[in-house]
């Protein structure tokens, strides 16, 4: 096994008053991307009364393409901040780059490892040596072996508040975009000593599953959820097609509290 200190007594990661694996899930919601400051404060008031924990917002954006929208960098970050304060709420990010992590640790309570770079592990020990919470996404081609040696890059530097993410693999399937790894949330959560929270947007890559895909997970026993949401998800700069709108996040919400998931 090429793992260890992943094991152990189970603890939750506490964020600015959140307790992530606690006794409660918890719901991380808010833009793919920072676009703009009326954008995001709108999202983060909305999701904020709808509910939601914790704030996300990507500013550094691994976009397939690179003639995508790659994100407002450290502008984002700063409108990303100030939303956190004027709500509340602890805000989370992607850091791509080794370069930046410091940088990106100055606005965000939580890092946020993409799932094209769970591997990355120059990055992971860079995190790893950030000290403050570390959201890592599995990678979509990637065994759960692969991932919790990868989380144990981010151990090996000190930094044991570490929340893991199933975020969809790939598969043959056609039906949704990745495939939301659902055997995988209790596989971690029995293996590792780390909350396990799972990403419907990402998986489903189309909203109308979003809702489905979240109950499931929860059902299974996920620590919480990040979910994408977007005041105007057809004018989104990135994945839009899988963004709720804030009607829609509201009605998330209130199913999940029906049937008592969250
Ligand atoms: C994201 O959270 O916007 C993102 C890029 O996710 P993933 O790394 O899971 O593709
Ligand atoms: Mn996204």
């Amino acid at each position: 096994m090429g793992y260890k200190l992943v094991l152990g007594e189970k603890a939750a990661v506490k964020v600015k008053g959140v307790e992530i694996g606690g006794k409660k899930p918890i719901v991380i919601a808010g833009p793919c991307s920072v676009e703009s400051k009326d954008q995001l404060m709108e999202v983060a008031w909305a999701v904020k009364e709808a509910g939601a924990h914790v704030l996300r917002g990507g500013a550094f954006k691994p976009r397939t393409s690179p003639y995508s929208f790659q994100g407002l960098g450290v502008e984002g970050l700063k409108m990303l901040r100030e939303a956190g304060d004027a709500t509340g709420l602890p805000v989370i990010s992607e850091v791509l780059d080794p370069r930046d992590v410091k940088l990106v640790a100055e606005y965000v309570d939580i890092l946020q490892v993409g799932a094209r770079n769970c591997q990355n592990f120059p990055l992971l020990r860079e995190v790893g040596k950030a000290g403050i919470p570390v959201l890592i996404k599995r990678g979509f081609s990637i065994t759960l072996e692969e991932y919790l040696c990868a989380v144990e890059y981010i151990l090996l530097e000190g930094n044991d508040k570490v929340i893991l993410c199933e975020r969809g693999i790939r598969t043959f399937s056609d039906s949704s975009r990745f495939t939301l790894d659902i055997a995988a949330i209790p596989r971690l959560k029995d293996t590792s000593r780390f909350p396990v929270i799972a990403d419907p947007s990402h998986a489903a890559g189309r909203r109308d599953l979003v809702l489905p895909l979240a109950k499931a997970a929860l059902a299974a026993g996920a620590d919480g959820i990040m979910v994408e949401v977007h005041p105007r998800p057809d004018e989104a700069l990135s994945d839009g097609s899988q963004s709720l709108t804030v009607e829609q996040f509201r009605e998330l919400m209130s199913e999940l509290r029906r049937w008592n998931l969250v």
